[in-house]
């Protein structure tokens, strides 16, 4: 089996009367990241662990933060791209494995239709995308709830 593993991470500040999406999913929040795009953490770093197991560079360098044309782009829209050029260099997921870390908003509510959005653009059951949220348990800038972080593994298997 021809098997790729990626990883990545993002992290975005939050502040008061922004939007929050978070995995494609607009949640409810007295606080929002502040960011370009959209700003969904969650997205980002599954996109950045996706395009680091086949060797290409970052969304940074991708979907450039100086180019108008990702100003307030759906990051599930950027997934959708992602992908689509991954399935056409012959790539299938195996798995995803998420966590999100933040004090506010509450991710556990809506952590199932997260899931549900990112299985359906991966082309996977929902039971190949694995989905935690913890607090930063009161520490640093994360435990005053200054910003949101997370982190994603991916298994791809190149079908050739
Ligand atoms: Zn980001």
């Amino acid at each position: 089996m021809n098997l790729r593993i990626g990883h990545g991470v993002d992290i975005h500040r939050l502040e008061a009367g922004r939007k929050c999406v978070i995995g494609g999913v607009e949640i409810e929040s007295p606080v929002g990241p502040v960011a370009h795009s959209d700003g969904d953490v969650l997205v980002h770093a599954l996109m950045d662990a996706i395009l680091g197991a086949q060797g290409e560079p970052d969304i940074g360098v991708k979907f450039p933060n100086n180019d108008n044309k990702y100003s307030g782009a759906s990051s599930i829209l950027l997934l959708e791209l992602v992908w689509k050029e991954a399935l056409k260099r012959g790539y299938v997921l195996v798995n995803a494995d998420m966590s999100v870390v933040c004090e506010v908003p509450k991710i556990n509510p809506s952590s199932a239709a997260m899931k549900e959005n990112l299985a359906r653009v991966l082309n996977v059951a929902s039971d190949r995308i694995g989905l935690k949220a913890t607090t930063a348990e009161k520490l640093g800038s994360l435990g005053r709830g200054e910003g949101i972080f997370a982190s994603a593994t991916v298994l791809l298997e190149k079908k050739d």
